[in-house]
């Protein structure tokens, strides 16, 4: 999938095909990641422009979308109000009736401008949820520093809850790190706990956000050949990702779960997300409710490991394997249109 990549950056594409020195480039921080196939009837996932008309599994999956209302630069006009507004009308037009937008306060603090990114989200009928005042690490916090800045968000979220009428409070940690230690993933339930939150964790994540800083480079070139580039290995990735949560949810819970899809408010997702929804629809999504997919026990399970998504934690914890990981994209992205 990262043929399309590398051949905008002018790299043979065969230099990905079974290159031991290719794979370590952009594994990253996974070291036993690999490239996954598709197989089975998710092959057809990897088309997803062409309509799939065999019979195939509905995953139920609920959106959710982090950072709001986004604080990434502001250039060529795209300004997290404009960003959030084409997020907002892409998910109405494929008539996603539940979505929750997690909100850093900061964010809309340092520019109070950006509350009409909120108005338009609230106004969608979409929910909202905390996703911490500062955006920042519990290492960077201390536990009592971390706490604060939960509580911190709570004046800027508040108000948009009572907005929504929405009948559940949702949180989700940062980076998806739920504290270093056992004593510190403990203390922080039991604060989510007392101020009613419910945690959000996430089983389908494929770092949209890798796309975003390579989009508005390649947009300020007017390079176009680079721009479909991302936007197929955008695609694409999002694909194999939603492919290897539904073989991870089978081979380590034994069954199918409403999967949880995590992207961010950023020009890559703003720009590709209606060809994303697009190509899940095709591959037999349907779009359900946060509330629905957190009734699935594995969202609420201890298994005691911080970070990652719940189907590796899963893994983990049980230790049934998991399907191999996808190759990260990052270090590749980092190089488009330089
Ligand atoms: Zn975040």
């Amino acid at each position: 999938m990262l043929a399309v990549i590398l051949a905008c950056i002018g790299l043979p594409v065969t230099s990905i095909h079974g290159a031991a020195g290719a794979s370590s480039l952009v594994h990253g921080a996974h070291a036993h990641a690999k490239s996954h196939g598709l197989t089975g009837p998710w092959a057809a996932i990897a088309h997803p422009q062409e309509p799939q008309h065999t019979d195939r599994p509905t995953i139920r999956l609920a959106i959710t979308v982090d950072d709001l209302p986004g604080g990434g630069p502001e250039l060529l006009g795209y300004t997290p109000v404009k960003i959030v507004k084409e997020i907002v009308a892409t998910l109405r037009a494929h008539h996603v009736l539940h979505a929750v937008g997690f909100v850093v306060g900061s964010m809309l603090d340092a520019r109070p401008e950006r509350r009409e990114a909120m108005d338009a989200w609230v106004q969608a009928g979409f929910a909202v949820g905390n996703h911490t005042y500062s955006h920042a690490k519990v290492e960077e916090l201390g536990l009592d520093g971390y706490i604060k800045d939960i509580l911190a968000d709570r004046a800027v979220v508040d108000p948009l809850e009572q907005r929504t009428g929405q009948h559940h409070k949702y949180f989700r940690f940062p980076y998806l790190e739920e504290g270093r230690t056992e004593a510190e993933r403990r203390a922080l339930r039991h604060v989510l706990a007392a101020q009613h939150y419910e945690l959000a964790r996430v089983s389908v994540i494929f770092n949209d956000t890798d796309w975003a800083d390579a989009y508005l480079r390649c947009l300020a070139r007017a390079d176009d050949a680079a721009l479909d580039a991302l936007r197929q290995s955008y695609l694409e990735t999002a694909l194999a990702q939603l492919s290897w949560s539904v073989a991870a949810a089978r081979e380590v819970l034994g069954h199918r779960i409403p999967q949880v899809l995590l992207v961010h408010a950023n020009v890559a997702t703003a720009k590709n997300l209606d060809a994303l929804l697009t190509a899940y629809e095709h591959a037999g999504v349907r779009y359900v409710s946060l509330d629905e997919a957190l009734t699935e026990p594995a969202y609420g399970a201890r298994y005691d490991f911080s970070g990652e998504n719940i189907l590796q934690q899963a893994s983990q914890g049980t230790g049934r394997p998991h399907p191999p990981e996808l190759v990260e994209s990052a270090e590749l992205l980092d190089l488009v249109c330089r």
